[in-house]
């Protein structure tokens, strides 16, 4: 399916969106008028820090009208977030942040569905449950090497063993040791890209992926395209073997980030008719990002990722 195929259809110029109730998600609404959107967050079920209900409740305070909960490699904390969404009036998009790797490089891919998810995301998601232990032992053991003993007891006490470990468990353990000050020097220094504790290996490849989510029925969105340090040339290479292996959405926006980048990746993402998303990457309070929190929306013919028809009915209010 082309984002260029499906016509948008334009929202009632009378109700502007943007100042609007947050139950007035219109379907027709326009990205630049997308100011109650956000379908990229995290809670505690991966390495977020409110729970998937508070994170609801803040988003409902900040006016949101709809939101998508895409955690790490998991969905524990989607039904207990589109619970407390209905009760608020608002609309949860089901979702998840799926680690992959594609030449080399962690790309992280988001999918959007609607309704329960389907046995291939099952075992995709069990897969990557499986990856993410066999990387933490991996992990561990790089981190013994330069001084972390018990590293992998360690990082378990940091994520209180109710959730798949990740990288910033083992910062929080490494900072807790002091052998860091902080979490930015933790992954400066031991966690980072091309540093000894960044194992990829693990993650299932992009096509793996790719493949799950379609089987699935879910939308594939390249997450944060701005992110992985990669040069122009290879995010439109990116791009392409995305768009060829079925992905049908990126993100537009993601968080805060530079006009005139968002403006070329608009037109990156149109010369591929990649529908396009929006989301914060909302982890915690304190920090820059809050829900809804993103940088202007450049002026684009891209058609927004809720006027896809798979996941329309998943945008309609329950
Ligand atoms: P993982 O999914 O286990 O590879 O962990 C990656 C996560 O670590 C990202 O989703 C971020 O939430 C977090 N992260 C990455 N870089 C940093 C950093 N420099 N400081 C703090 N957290 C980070
Ligand atoms: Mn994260
Ligand atoms: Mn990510
Ligand atoms: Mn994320």
């Amino acid at each position: 399916m082309n984002a260029q195929d499906t016509i948008s259809s334009s929202s009632d110029p009378g109700s502007s969106s943007l100042d609007a109730e947050p139950s007035s998600f219109d379907p027709g609404m326009t990205l630049e008028q997308a100011g109650h959107i956000d379908l990229h967050m995290h809670s505690t079920a991966s390495d977020g820090r409110l729970s998937p209900q508070a994170l609801m409740t803040l988003c409902h305070q900040r006016g949101l009208s709809c939101a998508a909960l895409t955690d790490h490699d998991t969905i524990d904390g989607v039904e207990a977030a589109a619970h407390e969404a209905r009760a608020l009036n608002m609309t949860l998009v089901p979702g998840v942040e799926l680690s992959t790797r594609w030449q080399g490089v962690g790309i992280h891919v988001v999918a959007l569905w609607h309704g329960p998810a389907q046995a291939p995301m099952m075992a995709l998601l069990e897969r990557l449950a499986q990856a993410r232990h066999d990387r933490a032992v991996e992990i561990a053991a790089r981190l013994e090497k330069v001084g972390l003993d018990h590293a992998l007891e360690r990082a378990r006490e940091q994520s209180a063993g109710a959730r798949l470990l990740g990288r910033p468990d083992f910062a929080r353990a490494l900072v807790a040791a002091g052998l860091v000050p902080d979490m930015t020097r933790a992954f400066k220094r031991y966690l980072g890209a091309g540093k000894t504790g960044d194992v990829k290996v693990h993650w299932p490849t992009l096509e793996e992926t790719l493949e799950s989510i379609q089987k699935a029925g879910g939308v594939a969105v390249v997450a944060h395209p701005l992110r992985y340090g990669l040069t122009r040339r290879r995010l439109g290479l990116l791009l392409d073997e995305f768009t060829e292996l079925g992905g049908e959405g990126a993100e537009l926006i993601s968080g805060y980030q530079n006009d005139d980048r968002s403006r070329d990746l608009a037109s990156l993402l149109a010369r591929r008719g990649l529908y396009a998303s929006l989301g914060s990457d909302f982890h915690y309070q304190g920090g820059a990002l809050a829900p809804g929190t993103l940088s202007a929306v450049p002026r684009s013919q891209l058609v927004p990722i809720w006027q896809h028809p798979r996941l329309i009915p998943a945008f309609k209010r329950s």
